[in-house]
């Protein structure tokens, strides 16, 4: 049984997770860093506690810091959220050896998930499509890593196996700068990952993002709940999303869906996750797991009428899922865009008070998130001040739907990149579906 957890996150996911606990009768502790004192789900929480200064090293990055504060509040779990502690095993150890639950993966399953060499082999291993590559750390043998980029077909891509956030990779389009670029990951890998290893594979030249949400229990059931898709991206960072992705048939759809569900079941996966792809000419192939809650995770929730997080929650618990695969249907579609506190044109960050905050509605309209009027966004965390969802029979319906609420909604004080969300709402190529990955960049110039 849940009866009391600690969220160890902040903003809109802090506030998320406390609904879906309050909704279950979970009691809910919130950790804030000084900076997040005024925070709305601090004031909506049963309890809270001040963890440390706004830094989120010192704060919501604080191992010792988070347990303690489950103990002193005698919590029985805690709720990573995404970003911070969520994907890191070491954290979900000692949570559990301090006889918490983790509301995630086994801390194994993070270190084999963590590591994409390793995810790559579990995934190949489960029938899981994945990118042509070296399936495994490439050697020192230079001679033999040219004659794998060969037969892999350039260009390739050098990838850190340790590497996360868009970093830790290197395109390589012609044989004579193979070498070089190896052990320059290499380096780059070590100091930034604090481990040199490197794989090769394939680099694709135009792919789109597609991801597939998983839900597995901890009595060896798995479910999928379709696909996102997320291609549209500045820096590897998503903007905006939307489920079904367009053009993938249902077959398709039921074809990879199933794979990742088998894939969860042969290595007891546990709790909500994401199977990251890139889809190219009709192929999908696996990059990597997300072991945690996604920001994405609505526009999932809005055509499957799932609420994600209640299931973590379920699960954590100990409960069976409560749908199997033939419960679960589409419904509609469902587009989602990140409101972000930055400079529509500079993209540098905005944060300050909002002097003037309307939020929108109507049919079809969801809006997750922790601002309100005279809220003050503090600088040192990620610009994420609001997720606008909009669900519709249709696309066009969806798409519609977010241009009126875009185009309601008000956020002064600050600026947003609202204007860009409304000029990618009518760009025809997004309106049609299905651009790749370097779309928006191109669209805005970059
Ligand atoms: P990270 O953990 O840093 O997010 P990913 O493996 O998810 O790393 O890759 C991040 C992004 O890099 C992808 O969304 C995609 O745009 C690009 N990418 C990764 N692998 C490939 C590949 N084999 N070919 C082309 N692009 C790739």
């Amino acid at each position: 049984m849940i009866e009391k957890v600690v969220i160890a996150n902040r903003g809109e996911i802090a506030l998320r997770i406390l609904r879906a606990c309050r909704m279950l009768g979970i009691r809910t502790v919130a950790l804030y860093s000084e900076a997040d004192r005024e925070a709305k789900y601090v004031r909506l929480s049963d309890e809270s506690v001040c963890i440390g200064p706004a830094l989120a090293a010192e704060s919501y990055l604080n191992i010792p810091a988070v347990i303690s504060a489950a103990e002193v509040t005698d919590a029985n779990a805690i709720h990573p959220g995404y970003g911070f502690l969520a994907e890191n095993a070491d954290f979900a150890e000692r949570v559990e050896q301090s006889g918490f639950i983790f509301i995630g993966p086994r801390p194994e399953t993070l270190r084999l998930m963590g590591d994409k060499i390793s995810a790559i082999q579990a995934m190949k291993k489960s029938g899981v499509p994945c990118v042509p590559g070296s399936e495994g750390p490439l050697g020192d043998d230079g001679t033999e890593n040219l004659r794998l980029a060969t037969n892999i077909g350039y260009p390739v891509l050098i990838k850190a196996t340790g590497g996360g956030g868009g970093k830790g990779m290197r395109v390589v389009h012609t044989e004579a700068t193979l070498l070089n670029a190896i052990s320059l990951t290499r380096t780059e890998a070590a100091a930034a990952f604090g481990n040199d290893t490197v794989y090769m594979e394939k680099y694709l030249g135009n792919p789109r993002h597609i991801e597939f949400q998983v839900l597995a229990d901890q009595h060896g059931n798995a479910i999928h709940l379709g696909e996102r898709d997320c291609s549209l991206q500045r820096r590897h960072q998503k903007v905006v999303e939307e489920s079904p992705a367009p053009g993938i048939s249902d077959k398709l759809r039921r074809r990879i869906g199933e794979r990742c569900a088998e894939a969860c079941r042969n290595i007891g996966y546990r709790g909500a996750g994401t199977f990251e792809f890139l889809y190219e000419d009709g192929e999908f192939y696996f990059i990597e797991m997300n072991t945690r809650i996604q920001v994405e995770h609505p526009v999932t929730e809005m055509i499957t009428g799932i609420d994600i997080v209640r299931e973590q929650l379920r699960i954590a618990a100990g409960e069976r899922l409560a749908y199997r695969q033939k419960d679960i249907t589409f419904s509609g579609h469902a587009i989602e865009c990140r409101i972000n506190a930055e400079d529509p044109s500079s993209f540098l960050p905005s944060p300050g008070c909002i002097v003037q905050y309307h939020q929108p509605g109507g049919p079809g309209i969801r809006v997750d998130s922790h601002i309100y009027n005279n809220y003050s966004v503090p600088p040192y965390y990620d610009s994420l001040i609001a997720k606008l969802i909009a669900h519709g029979d249709t696309r066009e319906l969806a798409m519609a739907r977010m241009r009126v609420a875009l185009s309601e909604m008000v956020v002064e004080g600050i600026k947003t990149n609202i204007p860009m969300h409304e000029d990618i709402m009518s760009d025809a190529a997004f309106q049609t579906g299905g651009v790749n990955v370097h779309y928006l960049e191109k669209k805005l110039g970059l």
